[in-house]
C-alpha cells in the first residue's frame, strides 16, 4: 500500500516530542528580535546561539526552543513568501556536528530475533535485539515504533529535518544482532519499507504502519514469503524509487558476524543495497575469542574481510579491549595485528571497551573474581597507545559504546572518553592521524588551494588506494578509495575491474538547491577523484572502473559515464 494512502492511527509517543507549533500572535516580535541578533552573530556557535537565547527569554521566563525559532522562522517567512536563507537555517540548528560529514546518519533497529552468537560479555534485554539495552536512545526510538522500519526512518527524518537538517542525502544504517541471521524475506521487506519511508510524506503527524504484511516480525513474514519469491521485485521497484525520491539513500550499512560472510552472503548483500558492512571482530587472539565464546576465529575474520573488500565493500571492524583474558599489553599488541596482517586493514572501525553489565556471563566471572575492568587511567593509556598508531586510510569511528552509565556495574562509565583520551594525547605530544580526526568538517574549502595526495596500502587480496583531496593546512575535504584486486572476485560481474569502494565529500549536507559558496560538496571534487581512480586503474591494466553504488547515488553515477550491471555500476576505461 502506498504509505500515503494508509490512514492515520493514533499519534506516538514520540510524536508529542517534536513539533510545537510557534504561536506568532504571542511571540512574533520577540521572533523577530532574536532572529535579528542570531543574523549579528559574528561567530555562530551552539555555544553562542544558547547565550543569546538566555539574554531574549519568553514572557513566561523560559527560553525559546532552538526547534521553536526555526519553526517561527519558517512560518515568517512563507508569510513574507520568501524562501528561508540557508546561511540563516544553519545557524538555527540544534546540532550541527551531526550532518558535517556532507549526509545524514539515520539508525534503525530490526526486531528482536535469536542472534547465533553466545558472547558472554552481551546483553540480552526483553523486547529488543541482542545486545541492546533499554536505556540506549537509537533502542528506544526504535522500541517506540514496534520497530517497524518504515516508521523508523520517517519519523527520524522529519526529526532531523524539524531542526533544520538538510536530509536529501542518508546513510541508512540498519542495527540490531546479526543481519544475516535474519530470515531473506526479513532482510529484504526491511530494506524496502526503510526505502519507502524516505519518500515524500505528508507533513505532520506521520502516518504509521496500517497493518497486514507490514507489521508482520521476521518469523511471521518468512512463513509468509518464499525467500526467493515476490519480495526481491518489489525491493528492486523501491530501490528504483529511491534514485528520485527527496531523500536519496546514499549509504546502506548493516552488522554482522565474521562467521556468517560467505560468497552466497556477500551477493545477497548486494542485492539488498548494502555498501558497507560492520563487522564485529572484537579480537585478533584464538585464545581470547574462545573464552569469550565468540564462537569464530581469526581466520574466520580474515576470509570475511577479503570477500567483502574483494565485492567492494567498505568493511567497519569493531574491536573489543578489556575482555575476558586480555591484558593492557595483550590488548596492545592485538590492536596491532589490524595493521600488521595484510588481511585486515580495515577502512573504518570502532573500539568499544568492554563494558560490565549485569546479567551477562561475564558479569558472573566478575562476581567470582575471574575479571576486573580496567581503571580508567590504564584504559586512556591503552587508547591513547591504540590511537597513534591508526593508519591515515583508516577512520576511527568511536572509541567507546553509547551505553547508559547506570547499566555499567563496574568499569569506566565517562561518556565523552574520546576527549580525555585527545587530551591526554596533546600533553603527550601525540596525534591521531585518522580520517575522521582530519576531516575539514564544517570549515570552508577553497577549491584552487586542495592538493592530491594519495595513500598506497596492500591487503592479502588487492592494493588499495586512498585518494585525498587535502587543505594547506592537511584537513581532508574529501577521498576515495580504490582497490586493484590482485584475485578473481567473489562475484563474476567484477571480473576485470577496478573497483571504487567510496567517495566521499565532506562539508555540511547542504540540499541540493542550496549550494553553499565554499562547501567541499560542490566544487565538483567527487568528479575530479573518479576521473583520477579511472586513470590509476588505466594505468595499472584494467579495462574497467565499477563502483558499489548505493541506490540513490545512481543517478550521480550514470552522470559521470557509469552503466548499471546486475549488482554494481562499471564503465569502460
Ligand atoms: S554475535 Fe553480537 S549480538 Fe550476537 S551474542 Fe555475540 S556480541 Fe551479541
Ligand atoms: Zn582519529
Amino acid at each position: 500500500m502506498n504509505p500515503k494512502e494508509r490512514p492515520a492511527r493514533q499519534r506516538q509517543p514520540w510524536q508529542s516530542t517534536h513539533r510545537q507549533p510557534f504561536d506568532m500572535a504571542a511571540h512574533g516580535a520577540a521572533l523577530a528580535a532574536i532572529l535579528q541578533a542570531v543574523r549579528d552573530l559574528p561567530d555562530p556557535s551552539p555555544l553562542a546561539l544558547a547565550r543569546l537565547l538566555r539574554r531574549h527569554p519568553r514572557p513566561d521566563g523560559g527560553a525559546f526552543s532552538k526547534e521553536q525559532l526555526l519553526l517561527g522562522y519558517r512560518e515568517l517567512c512563507r508569510c513574507a513568501g520568501r524562501a528561508p536563507e540557508p546561511e540563516m537555517v544553519r545557524r538555527l540548528q540544534m546540532k550541527p556536528t551531526r550532518t558535517l560529514s556532507g549526509v545524514a546518519p539515520v539508525a534503525v533497529l530490526t526486531a528482536p530475533h535469536p542472534c547465533p552468537g553466545a558472547c558472554i560479555f552481551c546483553p540480552e534485554a526483553d523486547g529488543l535485539p541482542k545486545s541492546y539495552l533499554p536505556g540506549e536512545p537509537g533502542a528506544l526510538r526504535a522500541a517506540a515504533h514496534g520497530f517497524d522500519p518504515f516508521d523508523q526512518v520517517a519519523g527520524r527524518i522529519q526529526a532531523l529535518q524539524s531542526v533544520g537538517h538538510p536530509v536529501d542525502k542518508v546513510e541508512l544504517l540498519i542495527l540490531g544482532g546479526t543481519w544475516s541471521a535474519y530470515p531473506e524475506a526479513y532482510q529484504a521487506w526491511f530494506v524496502r519499507r526503510c526505502l519507502e519511508g524516505l519518500e515524500d510524506l505528508p507533513e505532520w503527524p506521520l502516518p504509521t504502519s496500517g497493518g497486514g504484511e507490514e507489521e508482520a516480525g521476521p518469523g511471521d513474514l518468512a512463513a509468509r514469503v518464499a525467500p526467493g519469491g515476490p519480495i526481491w521485485p518489489a525491493l528492486e521497484a523501491a530501490q528504483i524509487g529511491n534514485e528520485s525520491a527527496p531523500h536519496r539513500c546514499v549509504g546502506l550499512v548493516v552488522e554482522t558476524r565474521p562467521d556468517w560472510v560467505t560468497p552466497a552472503e556477500v551477493r545477497r548483500l548486494r542485492r539488498l543495497g548494502v555498501t558497507k558492512v560492520q563487522l564485529g571482530v572484537q579480537s585478533l587472539d584464538d585464545a581470547i575469542l574462545a573464552r569469550n565464546c565468540r564462537g569464530h576465529d581469526t581466520a574466520a575474520t580474515r576470509q570475511a574481510m577479503r570477500l567483502l573488500r574483494l565485492a567492494g565493500f567498505k568493511v567497519v571492524v569493531h574491536w573489543m579491549p578489556n575482555l575476558l583474558g586480555a591484558t593492557p599489553e595483550s590488548d596492545r599488541a592485538d590492536f596491532r595485528r589490524l595493521w600488521d596482517d595484510p588481511a585486515l586493514r580495515p577502512d573504518e572501525f570502532k573500539i568499544y571497551p568492554t563494558s560490565l553489565l549485569a546479567g551477562t556471563a561475564l558479569y558472573e566471572r566478575w562476581l567470582r573474581g575471574e575479571y576486573a575492568p580496567y581503571d580508567e587511567g590504564t584504559l586512556v593509556r591503552l587508547l591513547s597507545d591504540c590511537k597513534a598508531l591508526i593508519p591515515p586510510y583508516s577512520r576511527l569511528n568511536r572509541l567507546m559504546r553509547d551505553i547508559p552509565a547506570e547499566q555499567i556495574v563496574a568499569g569506566v562509565t565517562r561518556s565523552n572518553l574520546r576527549e580525555v583520551v585527545h587530551r591526554a594525547m596533546a600533553v603527550a605530544g601525540r596525534a591521531c592521524h585518522c580520517l575522521r580526526c582530519r576531516e575539514v568538517r564544517g570549515a570552508p574549502v577553497e577549491e584552487v588551494t586542495l592538493r592530491l595526495e594519495r595513500v598506497e596500502y596492500a591487503t592479502d587480496a588487492t592494493a588499495e588506494v586512498l585518494l585525498q583531496y587535502l587543505t594547506p593546512g592537511d584537513r581532508v575535504a574529501g577521498f576515495l578509495r580504490l582497490s586493484l584486486p590482485r584475485e578473481a572476485p567473489p562475484l563474476e560481474e567484477l571480473a576485470g575491474c577496478a573497483v571504487v569502494r567510496e567517495v566521499h565529500v565532506y562539508g555540511p549536507a547542504v540540499e541540493l538547491d542550496a549550494a553553499q559558496p565554499g562547501a567541499a560538496q560542490h566544487v565538483g571534487l567527487g568528479t575530479r577523484l573518479l576521473a583520477e581512480a579511472g586513470r590509476l586503474a588505466r594505468e595499472a591494466g584494467y579495462g574497467r572502473l565499477a563502483v558499489i553504488a548505493a541506490v540513490g547515488t545512481r543517478p550521480y553515477y550514470r552522470e559521470r559515464g557509469f552503466v548499471d550491471g546486475r549488482l554494481y555500476m562499471a564503465r569502460e576505461l
